[in-house]
Parts: structure tokens; sequence; C-alpha cells
């Protein structure tokens, strides 16, 4: 599997760090994790084949996590890249997700499930497995961030193994869901006292790498006041595995 970051940040704007998005393309399929307000247009910047993707997993309805999806289904309606998808577009994610669209939808008559290809919503359930692409077995917890925030594990058919956090207080059931994954993708939104108890700190994640013990360990969700650090550096005093910053554009093996 590839990993590209597109959005390393978070809602607040940033000029380096876009919103939470990342994609996932695992051999035949094409699989994006998140899709905050600069995602569509970062998939473009990235030269990746959006007009192609397969799903779209949405971890919880926070709108740096989930407001790029609306623009994204508009924009598939006129864009000639799609114009001969006849492709299903599958869109995954946790209960709510089909009311919040429609909502949205017939809040201004968008038609954004109207597409030359359907578009197929499923909802989730915590500690539910499933299919999200053939070959790419997913499990899901809950984490304690909103009440229908989700981590999700990924298992391929080669046998590789991914865990995605997204954002998340700490619990040390993640400590046991993320347990030796290849690559361990999880928020560090703060360094140290943390202003919200529905986030990760540095000493909350790398307490929780020490427990998943990945092969590789990214951070992601970094607030702006992470400019000032080397988190890296910060990392390696607490957990001696190896730690990579997520950056927009990084591509990493999985
Ligand atoms: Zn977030
Ligand atoms: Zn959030």
């Amino acid at each position: 599997m590839k990993l590209t970051v597109l959005g390393s940040g978070t809602s607040i704007p940033h000029p380096r760090r876009a919103s939470p998005g990342f994609w996932l393309e695992t051999g035949n399929h094409k699989v994006l994790l998140d899709i905050g307000p600069d995602i569509p247009h970062r998939m473009a910047e990235e030269h990746l084949d959006w007009p192609d993707i397969d799903a779209i997993w949405v971890s919880h309805f926070h709108l740096d996590h989930f407001g790029g999806l609306p623009p994204f289904l508009f924009s598939m309606r006129w864009a000639p890249q799609v114009a001969n998808r006849t492709k299903p577009l599958r869109l995954v994610g946790p209960h709510g997700l089909q009311d919040l669209l429609q909502t949205i939808n017939d809040g201004n008559n968008y038609r954004l499930f109207n597409q030359r290809f359907s578009v197929d919503v499923t909802e989730i359930k915590p500690d539910e497995q499933f299919e999200l692409v053939p070959g790419l077995l997913a499990q899901t917890i809950k984490t304690p961030h909103t009440k229908e925030s989700l981590a999700l594990r990924l298992t391929h058919s080669d046998g590789k193994r991914f865990v995605y956090t997204s954002d998340t207080g700490f619990t040390e059931e993640l400590g046991v869901f993320g347990k030796q994954a290849d690559m361990l993708l999880m928020e560090c939104s703060f360094r140290s006292n943390k202003p919200l108890q529905t986030h990760l700190e540095l000493t909350d994640a790398m307490g929780l790498a020490k427990e998943c013990d990945p092969g590789k360990l990214v951070l992601t969700h970094l607030y702006p006041e992470w400019d000032a650090f080397d988190l890296v550096a910060e990392s390696s005093k607490l957990w001696q595995g190896e730690v990579i910053e997520a950056k927009d554009g990084l591509v990493v093996m999985i």
C-alpha cells in the first residue's frame, strides 16, 4: 500500500498544512481517508487519479474531516474527467452520514447524489468488520472525540496492517486496536498542556506508540503550536521506534 499525505493539519488555516486527508493506493484501488475542505484541490495538486477514486472514509463529522465531501460531490457533477465514469463511488462513515449529506443537499437542492455513476453510502458501527474495497478488510472502534468518531484498522490481502486513529482523546483501547500495525497514522494535536481532552498530546501519543509498537509511526493533525518544535526529536526521547512527521505531499509505503 502507498499513502500520500494530503493534509497534515487541522481546521486552522496554515500555510503548509492543509486540513486532514490521506490518499491510500492498494494496487487496484484508491481510497481517501477523511476529506477536509482543502482536499479536493489537494488531490489535483498531487496529480492523484481522483476521477477514479473507489471509496471515501469519513472518520467523523467535524468539518476539517468531512467538509470537503459536499464540494467534491458537487464538482463531480461537472468535472469532464468523470464524464465516462460508471464505477460506483462508495462513501463510508459513522451512523448519520447519509442524513448529514442529505440535509446539506436539500439546503439548496445541490443534487449531490445525481451523478453519472451511483453514490453508495454505507454507515458503520463501532467494532464492525467490513470490506472497504475488495482486498482491504476494515475494522473500527469508537474513539473519545465526538459521539460518532471512529478509528480504522485496515488489513490488506498481502498481510500489511494500517491503522488510522483520526481525532481521538487518550484511551488504552487504542493501544490494543493499533497493536503491531505496519503503519500507525496517529493524531498528535498538541505538544503539552492540551486544551482539550478529546485530542492527544505528545506523551499520550508516545504512550500509545509503546503499546502498539508499529513498524512506522506517522504523527499528524498537527496544530500550529508544533511549528516551533522538532516533533521527531521530541518523540524520539519517549519512544525508540521510527517516527515520521506528516507533511503535506509526503508519500510513505506500507
Ligand atoms: Zn480534526
Ligand atoms: Zn475532530
